[in-house]
């Protein structure tokens, strides 16, 4: 963990000419829904790497940590109860992209990797006409894990060259880089293809690393106060790259697509960080839409929503057919019927998340832990060791401290038979089991400078 100091500003800075004013015109659910007959669009993915819903001021934090996402959201489209299905990014990322569950989809260890029979997004975009990139800095997401699939380009930036006098400063940043290097190649993406149709997936790390500015650094010292500075750190360089899809005019037709793949945990269960356990601070992530129009006011679901739902959701949107038989829905119903003013949230809603608490220890038999939520329950369930399951009622206690399992042992039961059942079900739409790898040292090196504990 490591605050960076002038270095970044000056980087910030080189990037940042001056921020043009919201040209979109107004719009309205009709525009959302007849975005899919426009043949001229383009979508731009923005991942944040360990972003917790709560942390953002538009889900309700106190502090002003996200202007630029704060903005996307009041003009666009915002799933207020959303869910991530891992709190460890390569099980996370391969659900989402896959739109399947972990426990159906199987990528679950250090070894293992997406296989080259699943569809994946890029690939489906691909297929549609548009030029692909996918630029990111964390290893677990790595092209020998299968996640290149579709995208004519899949690179790491090189870190950003600094004057020698800043190099001896911060002799971190230049083996370590920064986000700032990724918005750099999205920029040069876009200069050589901004014209053409485009699919852009850029996957940021800071929040990750705990990496902010001194200009961001503005909530204090404290480690979790850190973790603020950083989120406001990554929403100005957010901010910049929307900035440049206006400067090119091409803000009208692109629409972004705002997620991440896991929370942080400070301390709320006793540890701190993440791809340890699914309790809510490592599974309950943002989700916004925002379109070449603006909506005012924006549309909040309030419906519950997962990282599975995604790819379904914005397939729909852009006029795409969907993909057989995955795990996620599209919720361009739901997000009209709140559009409406509809309530739209069931009791028997369901939603999972999943970790193998063995993951990076290959000696070690599987360790499946499961969230289930359903209505305004939430179970956490060790599979071996069920007499260690615990129950949340989330409408009185969403922080998930009071245990409830004694007090309503039919609820418990229920929702156990439902992880059961969920996680036996391990027949994948593609067919075949997730393939492995052998991982080499240098890579695994890479992923323990992450702070991973991999074996
Ligand atoms: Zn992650």
């Amino acid at each position: 963990m490591f605050v960076l100091g002038i270095g970044l500003v000056g980087l910030a800075a080189a990037l940042y000419v001056f921020p043009p004013a919201d040209s979109r015109p107004r719009g309205s659910m009709e525009d959302v829904l007849a975005f899919r007959d426009r043949d001229d669009t383009n979508v731009l993915f923005i991942l944040v790497d360990t972003l917790r819903a709560d942390r953002l001021s538009t889900y309700g934090y106190e502090r002003d940590t996200s202007p630029n996402l704060d903005a996307l959201a009041e003009t666009g489209i915002r799933f207020a109860r959303h869910v991530s299905q891992s709190s460890w990014t390569k099980c996370s990322m391969a659900s989402l992209w896959t739109s399947v569950y972990p426990a159906r989809n199987g990528v679950l260890r250090t070894q293992h990797v997406v296989p080259s029979e699943a569809q994946m997004p890029a690939e489906i975009f691909r297929e549609a006409g548009l030029r692909t990139a996918g630029i990111w800095r964390n290893g677990w997401i790595a092209a020998n894990f299968g996640f290149a699939q579709g995208f004519e380009v899949y690179q790491k930036p090189p870190p950003a060259t600094l004057p020698r006098a800043k190099r001896r400063e911060h002799p971190h940043l230049t083996l370590a880089g920064s986000d700032a290097d990724i918005v750099r190649s999205a920029l040069a993406f876009l200069r050589a293809h901004g014209h053409e149709r485009w699919f852009l997936y850029v996957h940021l790390m800071d929040v990750h690393q705990y990496v902010s500015s001194e200009d961001e650094a503005i909530f204090g010292t404290g480690y979790s106060d850190i973790y603020d500075n950083s989120i406001r750190w990554v929403d100005r360089l957010i901010g910049e790259l929307i900035d440049e899809l206006e400067a090119r005019g091409l803000r009208e037709r692109t629409l972004v697509v705002f997620a991440s793949d896991h929370g942080e945990a400070f301390g709320e269960h006793g540890g701190e960080g993440h791809a340890r356990n699914v309790y809510g601070e490592v599974t309950e992530t943002p989700w916004i839409l925002g379109f070449p129009f603006r909506i005012d006011p924006g549309i909040v679901v309030r419906e519950r929503s997962e990282n599975v739902d995604l790819w379904p959701t914005v397939l729909e949107l852009v006029g795409l057919p969907p993909r057989p038989d995955v795990d996620g829905r599209s919720l361009v119903s739901s997000i009209a019927a709140a559009a409406r003013g509809e309530e739209t949230r069931a009791d028997d809603e369901l939603a999972f998340a999943q970790l193998d608490q063995t993951w990076g220890q290959t000696a070690r038999r599987p360790q499946p832990q499961l969230a289930v939520n359903r209505g305004k329950w939430r179970l956490i369930y060790p599979q071996a060791h069920p007499e260690r399951s615990e129950l949340y009622d989330k409408t009185l206690d969403p922080r998930e401290q009071r245990d409830l399992v004694d007090a309503n042992p039919q609820v418990a039961a229920q929702l156990v038979a439902i992880a059961d059942t969920h996680l036996e079900n391990r027949e994948p739409p593609w067919g075949s089991e997730a393939p492995t790898v052998e991982i080499d040292e240098q890579q695994l090196e890479q992923l323990r400078a992450l702070g991973y504990g991999v074996e």
